[in-house]
C-alpha cells in the first residue's frame, strides 16, 4: 500500500468552511468534514415540546402511526366490501391507501429525530429542547475493512441560560456496508492515469434524510497505488442500487 499513513487530502469546496479531509491509517479511512446545522422548522408544529422534549415526538409518532393504521383499516374494509370493483374505483382505493402508508411512514420517520431532541436539553438549567445550534457540527467517518461509523458531534448555546455545551454523546448515523459492484472507469486523482477498476474493499453506505443513502466505493489505482474514492448518491434499498447520482469524490453528508 502506498497510502502513507496519516496523509490528508484535502478539497476545497466553494467556501472554504465547507472542506473536507480524508486520512488512511492503514486500512482504516477516516474522513472529517463540517456538518449541517439540523432543520427544526419540522417541530414548530409539535405541541408541548418545549415541556416535554423527545417525549413529544414519541407521541407525535405514535398518533401519526395510530392515525395510520386506523384510516388503513377503514380503507381496507371499504375494498373488503367493494365487491364490484371496477378501474374508478380501484384508482379511487389506491389513492387511499397512500393516506395511511404516509401517516405510518412519517410517524416512523419521527422516531428518528429524538436522538437529536434528546441532546437538546439544557445541562445546567435543565430546560428541555433549549440548546441551539452555534455552529456547524463535526462530522467524522471511519470506514475499516468490516466496519463502517459515522458521528455527528454538536456545538450548543442554550436560549435561556446561555450555557455553552458540546454533545458528550455524538449522534450516530445509520450506516450499514455494502455489496462491490462491477468494475468502473476511474482516473486517479493523483496520477491522472485512467483505468478499469474492481472495488479494492467492500464499500460503506450511509442513510440521509430517511430513504436517500450516500455510498462510498473505493478503487486503488494500478499505477500510482493511491486510493480514490468515488461517492454516488440516490435512493437505494439495503443493497440494491436505484437512480443514483455520482458525486465525485465528496463524502459529505
Ligand atoms: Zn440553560
Ligand atoms: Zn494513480
Amino acid at each position: 500500500m502506498t497510502e502513507i499513513a496519516g496523509e490528508t487530502q484535502r478539497k476545497n469546496g466553494e467556501k472554504s468552511d465547507k472542506d473536507y479531509s480524508i486520512e488512511w491509517f492503514g486500512n482504516t479511512c477516516i474522513i472529517r468534514y463540517k456538518g449541517e446545522i439540523y432543520n427544526r422548522a419540522l417541530f414548530k408544529g409539535i405541541p408541548f415540546i418545549g415541556y416535554l422534549g423527545w417525549i413529544a415526538i414519541l407521541f407525535a409518532g405514535i398518533i401519526y402511526i395510530v392515525l395510520g393504521i386506523c384510516s388503513m383499516s377503514v380503507v381496507l374494509w371499504i375494498t373488503y366490501h367493494a365487491l364490484n370493483i371496477n378501474f374508478l374505483l380501484g384508482f379511487i382505493l389506491s389513492v387511499l391507501f397512500l393516506i395511511p402508508t404516509g401517516l405510518i411512514v412519517i410517524g416512523l420517520g419521527s422516531f428518528l429525530n429524538i436522538p437529536y431532541i434528546k441532546n437538546t436539553t439544557c445541562k445546567k438549567c435543565h430546560k428541555k429542547y433549549t440548546y441551539e445550534e452555534r455552529k456547524e457540527p463535526d462530522v467524522k467517518e471511519v470506514s475499516t475493512e468490516k466496519s463502517y461509523k459515522v458521528t455527528i458531534t454538536r456545538y450548543w448555546k442554550c436560549k435561556y441560560c446561555g450555557n455553552i455545551d458540546i454533545s458528550e454523546i455524538p449522534e450516530t448515523v445509520r450506516c450499514y456496508k455494502v455489496r462491490k459492484e462491477r468494475k468502473v472507469e476511474i482516473k486517479c486523482e493523483k496520477c491522472s492515469r485512467t483505468g478499469i477498476l474492481p472495488e479494492c474493499r467492500r464499500p460503506d453506505a450511509k442513510v440521509v434524510d430517511y430513504m436517500a443513502t450516500t455510498d462510498i466505493r473505493y478503487y486503488r489505482c494500478e499505477g500510482c497505488g493511491h486510493i480514490n474514492i468515488a461517492i454516488q448518491k440516490g435512493l437505494s434499498s439495503m443493497d440494491s442500487t436505484i437512480s443514483y447520482e455520482s458525486r465525485g469524490s465528496d463524502p459529505r453528508l
